[in-house]
């Protein structure tokens, strides 16, 4: 199982690609105020962009791209 999204938001690595809008990460983005607040669950891979499955529940989220594997909000310390 590939986890080097899972690892680096453990690690806290810059994102190369906005995790709620899918562009380039530095530029000027339209963030709604909770996704500003990083309540939202991320919609694209930091690393590479693409569009991610997203499972949103009850106590957080999940969310899978297809080259990076999988992270889950549990093992962020995100609530
Ligand atoms: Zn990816």
């Amino acid at each position: 199982m590939n986890d080097a999204l899972q690892v680096a938001l453990l690690l806290e690595e810059r994102p190369v690609f906005h995790p709620n809008t899918g562009r380039p990460f530095g530029e000027a983005q339209t963030l709604s105020p909770s996704a500003r607040a990083g309540l939202e669950a991320p919609r694209y891979c930091q690393l590479c962009g693409r569009r991610m499955k997203v499972q949103v529940r009850p106590d957080g989220w999940d969310a899978t791209c297809s080259r990076h594997g999988s992270v889950d909000s549990a093992y962020l310390g995100q609530r």
